[in-house]
C-alpha cells in the first residue's frame, strides 16, 4: 500500500531531525568537539557519521587534497641574502599552452642595451577566464607556476580585482611546500639530482683535461 511507504519515509526524514540534536548532545555529554575541529570535520565527514554532517562555512573549511587546483601561482624562491628570486624567465610557454588565453605576459628588457631578460615585468592572469586546467603548471619547463589551494576570491568588481597581476601572483616556495609537499619533494629531489649530475659530469671534464 502506499501510504506505509509515505509513512516510512516520514519516519525516517524525523529520526535524521531528532539525530541533530541525539547526536550533539551526546558528543557534548562525552566531552568530544563535533565542530570548529579538525577531528570534528573529519569525524563528520566520515560515511558512518550521523546528526549534523554539513560543514558551517566560512569558520569550518574542508581540507583541500594535495593535488586539488584552483587559481595558477608564480613561485619565488629565497636568494642567499632573503630577497625574492622568481623561477619564471618569462619565457611564454604556459601562456602558449592555456587553452582560453587567460595568460599574459611582458618581458623584462635591459634598460641599457634593450635586450630581453629572462624575467617578467609583467605577469597577468585573468582568474574569471581561468579554467583550472593545469596546463600551464603541466607544460612549465622551471616549475614555476603551480596550482594553488586557495578558493575563496570572491570579488564585487571583475575589472578591479579578477586580473591578477604578478604581485597577486607571487608566493615564496615554502607556500608551494606547504600546499602540496609530495609534489615539492619529489620536484626538489629531481633538482637536486640534476645539479649533482652536471657537477659530477663537470668534474670528470676538468679531470680529463
Ligand atoms: S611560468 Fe613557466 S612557462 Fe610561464 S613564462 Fe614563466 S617560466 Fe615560462
Ligand atoms: S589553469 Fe589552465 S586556463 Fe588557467 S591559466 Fe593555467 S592553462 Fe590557463
Amino acid at each position: 500500500m502506499n501510504g506505509k511507504g509515505v509513512v516510512r519515509g516520514l519516519g525516517v526524514v524525523i529520526k535524521h531531525f531528532l539525530d541533530t540534536y541525539i547526536v550533539d548532545l551526546q558528543a557534548r555529554l562525552s566531552g568530544k568537539k563535533r565542530y570548529y575541529t579538525a577531528e570534528g570535520i573529519a569525524e563528520r565527514s566520515s560515511s558512518k557519521a550521523s546528526g549534523i554532517f554539513t560543514v558551517q562555512y566560512p569558520e569550518e573549511k574542508l581540507p583541500m587534497p594535495e593535488e586539488f587546483r584552483y587559481i595558477p601561482f608564480l613561485v619565488d624562491d629565497e636568494g642567499p641574502e632573503g630577497e625574492k628570486d622568481m623561477r619564471c624567465t618569462s619565457c611564454g610557454i604556459c601562456a602558449k599552452v592555456c587553452p582560453p588565453q587567460c595568460i599574459w605576459i611582458v618581458r623584462t628588457t635591459d634598460p641599457v642595451t634593450g635586450r630581453p631578460v629572462p624575467a617578467p615585468a609583467e605577469f597577468n592572469i585573468d582568474v574569471d577566464i581561468c579554467m583550472n586546467c593545469g596546463l600551464c603548471a603541466e607544460f612549465c619547463p622551471f616549475d614555476a607556476i603551480k596550482m594553488d589551494h586557495d578558493y575563496e576570491i570572491a570579488s564585487y568588481n571583475r575589472h578591479r580585482d579578477n586580473i591578477f597581476d604578478i604581485n597577486r601572483l607571487s608566493k615564496p616556495a615554502s607556500y608551494y611546500a606547504k600546499i602540496r609537499p609530495t609534489n615539492y619533494a619529489r620536484e626538489e629531489a629531481a633538482r637536486q639530482a640534476e645539479k649533482e649530475a652536471k657537477a659530477a659530469k663537470k668534474a670528470g671534464a676538468a679531470a680529463a683535461n
